[in-house]
């Protein structure tokens, strides 16, 4: 059975924009893609704000009826309790976020989480009805000693070890070193990484969810080069950073096709 994987852009703001400015940006989103006719069921756009600004967005796209969906960029492993500076994923839910990005390399780097921690908090936020974005890539001195896919490969394996077969996850491959550094992977790179995920998908849950799951690549993605990245068939969209606060440069993104 071939699944068909609706492609995901999404826009991981990480510290960036407050709630004043996000109630704007994401207006001025939807005007832009509103304009160009944008069909939400061709290519699905999730957008990623601090966790104070989602308060606010979901105000607004519950008023305006927006099709943009919108997660957190991290969430606590824990449900409640003396866990200062944490954000349960039952929180989230209650603000209908949709998703929420786990183990971003910023994270596991200035954070110091580790593939556990990861794990910890996909299975938190599956609990909660979360679709986790989990993000795996290998640094430029893991690449160097180990290959392309070793690293991210064994990151992806921990992260999904004992969740069900039919598991609702987005895996994001981001190589370090193209995050920020306008140095962004190869489409054949982004390709041959995918697919080795996808088997992973495949071996640790089942071939439905390989055949179902959307492997983002992530890493100095711009308007220039979203669309060689989405012809490969193991790249089912992107997660952007930087490019993703300009609107008229994430619109563009969005609209690859056109
Ligand atoms: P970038 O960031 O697009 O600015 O390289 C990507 C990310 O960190 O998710």
């Amino acid at each position: 059975m071939v699944l068909k994987r609706t492609p995901l852009i999404a826009g991981n703001w990480k510290m960036n924009l407050d709630h004043l400015q996000a109630i704007a940006f994401v207006q001025k989103l939807a005007w832009s893609l509103n304009d160009a006719k944008h069909d939400f069921s061709t290519v699905e756009v999730a957008i990623f704000p601090p966790f104070t600004d989602l308060r606010s967005v979901q105000t607004l796209v519950s008023a305006d009826k927006l099709e943009i969906a919108y997660g957190a960029q991290d969430v606590s492993a824990h449900d409640s309790g003396a866990y200062t500076g944490e954000i349960s994923g039952q929180f989230l839910a209650q603000l209908d976020a949709k998703y929420v990005i786990i183990g971003h390399s910023e994270r596991r780097t200035l954070h110091g989480e580790t593939d556990d921690d990861v794990a910890a908090k996909v299975k938190a936020a599956i609990k909660h009805g979360l679709v986790p974005v989990i993000c795996v890539g290998e640094t430029a001195e893991d690449l160097e000693k180990h290959g392309q896919s070793a690293v991210p490969v064994a990151q992806l394996k921990v992260a999904l070890d004992g969740l069900k077969a039919d598991a609702d996850v987005v895996v994001a491959y981001e190589p370090v070193w193209a995050i920020g550094s306008g140095q962004a992977a190869t489409p054949e790179q982004a390709e041959t990484v995918g697919a080795a995920l996808r088997a992973v998908v495949a071996e640790s849950l089942s071939a439905d969810a390989a055949a179902a799951t959307r492997i983002l690549y992530g890493g100095s993605v711009k308007s220039g080069n979203i669309a060689g990245f989405m012809r490969e068939p193991n790249v089912d969209g992107a997660l952007v950073g930087g490019a993703s606060l300009d609107i008229a440069e994430f619109a563009a993104i969005v609209r690859y096709q056109k």
